[in-house]
């Protein structure tokens, strides 16, 4: 019977059913349902904790499928099975999502990680964060005191501050060269002191960082290295500054992985070099990565040099790449350089001579002084 009828029989209508307790109700549970989903990710949020520290992984699909079997069996309705699973689908994925989030470390490389540029202090020289861009140079290996000597004196007149050359040296041939070793780094820390010179030179063994670290401001790890996380491990521990190569092969996020190990580990003083990379290119020894260099500053704080011999092992195209790797924002660059190039015993074919190192100085001077400063932030 219509309520228009029931009025009329009756002369009065029933009071409708009163929606506010109900109301109330709904009410009520919803607060109890935000009170148990928090509740619920406070005690997600503890697991991720431990599986973290436990280095366990976070997403396990089968305790999700437990946890929904469990639910579906204990289900009385009135929602039916597939709206139970709909629903608690959604609180599992935000749990997900939660974990996820705690177990995302922030690379301590990473631009997230430092807005600003790192500067790299040597003595009192900086690199990095805007300084006037760094040259470091010398023969590919120390030979003798007489020839790093020789080199060394043009390089101070010319106001060059570091010095380069390998005592251990890594070749492709076990026949080839391997370098003075420990005679070498003696040779290169008297002509440095002599001089007035920093030193860079590669360390290639875990257990020789200490005496490199021993003779020489910068210890590079060279490009064959850039994945020996060993070596990487025992630098993080070592309080000198790094110069770190992008491996031959490595992507620039290997790259940065790379430099995340040491830094991981506690040294912070750490210098990228791009040195180029293989590919199918036979005119260059390497292929030069130039937009390595606005990437890596880009997704990291850390200095970006360019070793402009190696990337290309040509000596005649040194000029225009070393204008390149500057214009693109390269904190600096490494150039080999040998009094007599022609008797060198390794990289004979690119080490610049005394004359063509002066005047590839000259002719950076005054690239700089046109580009201004405002041109490649680092130069
Ligand atoms: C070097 O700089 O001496 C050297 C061996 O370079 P790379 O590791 O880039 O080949
Ligand atoms: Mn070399």
């Amino acid at each position: 019977m219509s309520a228009e009828k029931r009025k009329k029989k009756t002369g009065a209508a029933r009071p409708p059913a009163s929606l506010e307790p109900l109301r109330r109700e709904v009410n009520g549970l919803n607060l109890e349902l935000l009170d148990l989903l928090n509740r619920r990710a406070d005690a997600v949020q503890r697991i991720g904790e431990i599986k973290k520290e436990q280095g366990l992984v976070t997403y396990d699909p089968l305790r999700e499928s437990q946890m929904m079997e469990l639910l579906l069996k204990k289900n009385r309705g009135p929602f039916p099975d597939s709206v139970i699973t709909a629903l608690f689908k959604e609180i599992f994925k935000a749990s997900a999502r939660q974990i996820d989030e705690l177990a995302r470390v922030v690379a301590k490389t990473s631009r997230s990680y430092r807005k600003r540029d790192t500067v790299v202090r040597v003595d009192d020289l900086a690199i990095g964060g805007g300084n006037p861009p760094v040259i470091m140079a010398g023969p590919c290996a120390v030979e003798s005191f007489e020839q790093l000597d020789k080199v060394a004196r043009r390089l101070k007149k010319l106001g060059v501050r570091v010095l380069r050359g390998g005592a251990f040296k890594p070749r492709t041939s076990p026949y080839s060269f391997q370098g003075l070793k420990e005679r070498g780094l003696e040779i290169l820390q008297l002509v440095a002191a002599k001089h007035g010179l920093l030193t860079v030179t590669e360390v290639l063994d875990p257990r020789d960082v200490g005496l490199v670290a021993d003779h020489a401001d910068i210890l590079q790890v060279g490009t064959r290295n850039m994945f020996n996380y060993e070596l990487l491990k025992e630098l993080g521990r070592c309080s000198k500054p790094l110069l770190i190569k992008r491996g031959f092969m490595a992507t620039l996020e290997e790259f940065l992985q790379a430099a995340e190990y040491v830094l991981h580990r506690g040294n912070e003083r750490i210098i990228l070099c791009e040195r180029g990379i293989r590919t199918f290119e036979r005119w260059t020894r390497n292929t030069l990565d130039i937009s390595a260099v606005p990437i890596l500053k880009t997704e990291s704080h850390l200095p970006v040099l360019v070793d402009v011999s190696h990337s290309t092992g040509r000596k005649d195209i040194v000029g225009p790449i070393s204008r390149a790797a500057l214009a693109a924002g390269a904190d600096g660059l490494m150039v080999e350089v040998h009094h007599r190039p022609q008797v060198a015993l390794s990289d004979s074919g690119q080490q610049l001579d005394l004359p063509q190192f002066g005047k590839l100085v000259s002719e950076l001077e005054l690239f700089l002084r046109e580009k201004g400063p405002a041109a490649g932030k680092g130069a």
